[in-house]
């Protein structure tokens, strides 16, 4: 066994990106200190900020939130405030959000719960709707992806929760790799006013919540091991319906360049920090605060995304 490259002990995780071997207090303090570093770059939490923090019950959101936890008595004031989300996929959702309220309770965290089926229709329901009006000629519902639908609800469901919890802000599990792939999506579909949306410290403009990305330096496989490290319940089956997500396969082909040449995920991430701003449209903000028609949710127009697709689905 290989020993640990910061203090000499016994070493437990290899990390090929960087060439290291580390114990697992080396490794878990490593983890920790890569949300801080966020934190002071991007200048994520103040002092007094009620932050709400999405936790689906999987690896990603359960560390953050512990590592979250484990930062807020520094914060003075700070206040965590859970939010999961149940968009109704059956026989998925459900173990999961078991995992987030299990944290939960060991943090001294209450859990608020929003569901789809509450406010929209569960997914299971949208997409048996979808999959009917694909027989239809001309339905714009044809050529939507089940995760379209899940991401638009999911954002406007967590806007709403961070609203009703009157929060400042809302944290979200969005690791290393999952900013990369979006950077490579947003490139692909040439989407470049979206940067914004996605950057590690974004919104608070047009009347959205203000988002923050605590674990934007936290590569995706180390999220895991450090659940397991800290004893943290997580959920690790996949969607029914990822496999018609863009984002999956910008996932594989991220994974495979990775596998070849070391590092070169953390590249793309550096490459869209550094980038940020600085090509036209980069920086797009979304508009001044205009409310939807129909759900009074701040929208850019004059019906916010998802009553739209609701409306297509209704039609
Ligand atoms: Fe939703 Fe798509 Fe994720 Fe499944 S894979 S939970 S449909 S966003
Ligand atoms: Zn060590
Ligand atoms: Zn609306």
């Amino acid at each position: 066994m290989s020993s640990c490259d910061k203090c000499g002990k016994p070493a437990k995780v290899n990390l090929h990106y960087n060439a290291t071997a580390l114990c697992e207090p080396c490794f878990c303090a490593q983890f920790e200190a890569r949300v801080r570093q966020a934190n002071k770059d991007f200048k994520m939490l103040r002092l007094g900020d009620r932050v709400a923090v999405g936790v689906s019950g999987g690896k990603d959101s359960g560390a953050m939130l512990n590592v979250l936890a484990k930062m807020a008595p520094a914060i003075r004031g700070l206040e965590l405030l859970p939010v999961t989300i149940d968009e109704g996929i059956d026989s998925y959702r459900l173990p999961s959000i078991k995992c987030a309220q299990e944290l939960c309770n060991s943090l001294g965290l209450p859990l608020a719960t929003y569901r789809f089926s509450d406010h929209f229709k569960a997914m299971d329901d949208i997409i048996a709707l979808r999959n009917r009006k694909k027989a239809k000629k001309g339905s714009p519902s044809k050529n939507r992806r089940s995760c379209t639908y899940c991401g638009i609800f999911r954002r406007a469901l967590l806007d709403r929760a961070a609203r009703e919890l009157d929060a400042d802000k809302l944290a979200i599990g969005h690791n290393a790799d999952d900013v990369a792939q979006t950077f490579l999506m947003n490139l692909l579909r040439r989407d470049e006013g979206k940067w914004e949306s996605f950057s590690p410290s974004s919104g608070g403009y047009g009347g959205f919540i203000p988002r923050i990305k605590p674990l934007i330096y936290n590569p995706e496989a180390e999220s895991p091991q450090y659940c397991k490290f800290k004893d943290i319940p997580f959920y690790e089956c996949k969607c029914p319906y990822s496999s018609e997500s863009f984002r999956g396969e910008a996932k594989r082909f991220l994974n495979s360049v990775e596998e070849k040449f070391p590092g070169s995920k953390f590249n793309l991430l550096q490459s869209y920090l550094s980038l940020q701003g600085k090509v036209e449209g980069g920086d797009k903000k979304p508009g001044r605060a205009t409310k939807c028609g129909k759900c009074g949710m701040p929208s850019s127009g004059k019906e916010c995304m998802a009553c739209m697709l609701l409306g297509e689905l209704n039609g």
